[in-house]
């Protein structure tokens, strides 16, 4: 994760660092012309605490570098508490200045670390002025709180069906609530593999009175080059969401700047103590700096879309699709606003009018797509091509940033892995990589990306979407060197592979 911040929420990046002045001047010039943030929210503050990347659960959509296990050596993980004890982060807290205080406790797995977080929540039930907010799998005892005081803590529940059953999950947010949690809302990520049970557990969790949030997923994870939604998909999201939410959860509209309070508002904490505020670039450590003044204007975005949460882009100034006032905008006031547009806009358009804003929305993303191809770089054929090494029917490489050519990990992390790989034949494009260990398939891709370096270098235009990227959850591995398998399959089914990649293992 990337975190910045600057004296006034002005950050700082290696792409503005080319022109500062220009740009701090262009920054400057917006702030002046922002409107000031309300008088009424200038007390009150948001802290995106992502704690901890530990996690019991290895979803194929997940955006996290998640760890299933703790070192045996005791080297510090991405986890808050491997850094700073809980009476120090609680202390850190203290030194927010707002009277209202809400904290989003997210991960990986909040729970998991359950002695130091009931540890944190008793901490923070003792000051009236913070509220609790935890994104979070369920899959915990509830009992084990039984002593926390829970009125201001309110759950994100998110259902992953690949992982745990519809069942146990009913079972589990039954036994949450039934122990005096709020759970303000489930949330059901619409990924390929969660499409098909998506009616049954959407209407037993309704049934049970639960508000079942319904996100179109982030291609992200196994999917990260997924840039297709199937119409079954896109139903579903329409159903189930307001316009504001798909325009920026599905089309991900260009920001070219335009003025958002959001950085006004939040701060993003990481379990290092790192801290910035949100959306802008560069970090600095709480507990040595403390937190940064937050700017008191509406800002210019900083980025090149808002990769959204759904609170991120109801801060934006003068949105023409929403139209309620600025606030901090919470789970529960998600829950209430899009169960109203449900009840007062969807539940009332006809099968033909779904029907159409699934063609819409697919038309807005093919004219994306269209753009995004245009601007892949013309690869220029050589009539010269350089030879391909004989006897092998697959070409390609695993990427080494940093000039490492091996991955280093624990048994059972999660690593990300690109490159690119092209079939020798001509005119047979592969349609999968498969990862192996040993006899063991541990991940595939099926969707690939341009890769216009691949292309010139060996003058061959059909080699162009050759890019793979995916985050592979490793098996339980003895310490050591192990051979990462990556193999293309053809589309006659043939398979090949590249030499094997070092996995090293150090616990
Ligand atoms: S998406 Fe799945 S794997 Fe990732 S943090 Fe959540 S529960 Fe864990
Ligand atoms: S538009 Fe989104 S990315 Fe940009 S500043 Fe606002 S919340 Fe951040």
């Amino acid at each position: 994760m990337t975190r910045g911040i600057h004296a006034a929420g002005i950050g700082s990046s290696g792409k503005m660092s080319l022109f500062p002045e220009l740009y701090l001047t262009s920054v400057l010039q917006s702030i002046q012309a922002a409107p000031d943030l309300p008088e009424h929210l200038r007390d009150e503050v948001r802290v995106n605490w992502y704690m901890t990347q530990w996690c019991n659960y290895s979803c194929p959509y997940c955006p996290v570098l998640v760890f299933h296990k703790r070192t045996k050596s005791g080297k510090p993980q991405p986890h808050a508490f491997d850094y700073y004890p809980v009476e120090k982060w609680l202390e850190l807290f203290d030194t927010v200045q707002a009277s209202k205080l809400h904290i989003h406790l997210t991960g990986g797995e909040p729970f998991l670390d359950r002695e130091n977080l009931r540890a944190l929540l008793r901490g923070f039930a003792a000051k009236p002025r913070i509220h609790t907010y935890i994104s979070t799998n369920g899959a915990w005892d509830p009992a084990y709180f039984a002593d926390v005081d829970k009125s201001r803590i309110f759950l994100d529940i998110g259902f992953h069906p690949t992982q745990t059953s519809l069942n146990e999950l009913v079972r589990q947010v039954v036994r949450i609530r039934e122990a005096g949690f709020n759970i303000a809302i489930v949330n059901y990520v619409l990924s390929p593999e969660n499409t098909d049970i998506f009616d049954e557990a959407f209407a037993r969790l309704s049934g049970l009175g639960f508000y079942v949030h319904v996100s179109p997923m982030f291609p992200t994870g196994e999917h990260i080059s997924r840039e297709v939604r199937t119409d079954r998909e896109m139903e579903i999201v329409v159903r189930h969401n307001t316009r504001l939410d798909l325009h920026y959860k599905v089309i991900w509209p260009e920001m070219n700047k335009r003025l958002c309070f959001y950085p006004a508002l939040n701060y993003s904490l990481g379990w290092d103590g790192g801290v910035q505020v949100s959306c802008f670039d560069g970090s600095q450590n709480a507990f040595e700096h403390g937190f940064p003044a937050l700017p008191r204007q509406a800002v210019a975005c900083p980025q090149h879309s808002c990769i959204g949460c759904c609170e991120m882009y109801r801060a934006i100034v003068d949105e023409p699709l929403y139209s309620n006032p600025l606030k901090i905008f919470t789970h529960r006031d998600l829950a209430q606003e899009v169960s109203a547009y449900r009840r007062d806009v969807r539940s009332k358009m006809t099968d033909e009018e779904v029907r159409r804003e699934v063609r819409d929305l697919q038309a807005a993303l093919a004219t994306i797509r269209k753009k995004r191809s245009e601007e892949i770089p013309h690869v220029t054929v050589n009539s010269i091509k350089p030879a391909l090494p004989e006897g092998q029917n697959v070409i390609g490489y695993v990427d080494a940033p940093d000039s490492k050519f091996y991955v280093e990990a624990r048994s059972r992390d999660r690593i990300m892995l690109t490159g690119w790989l092209a079939s020798a034949h001509y005119g047979a494009p592969l349609k999968e990589i498969r990862f192996r260990i040993g006899d063991r398939q541990i991940g595939s891709v099926k969707e690939f990306y341009p890769r216009p370096d691949v292309a010139a270098h060996f003058g061959r235009e059909n080699w162009l979407m050759s890019g793979w990227r995916t985050m592979i959850y490793l098996p339980a591995l003895p310490p050591g060197e192990h051979g990462l398998i990556v193999e293309g399959v053809d589309p006659l089914g043939s398979t090949a592979s590249i030499p094997p990649w070092p996995v090293r293992i150090s616990e």
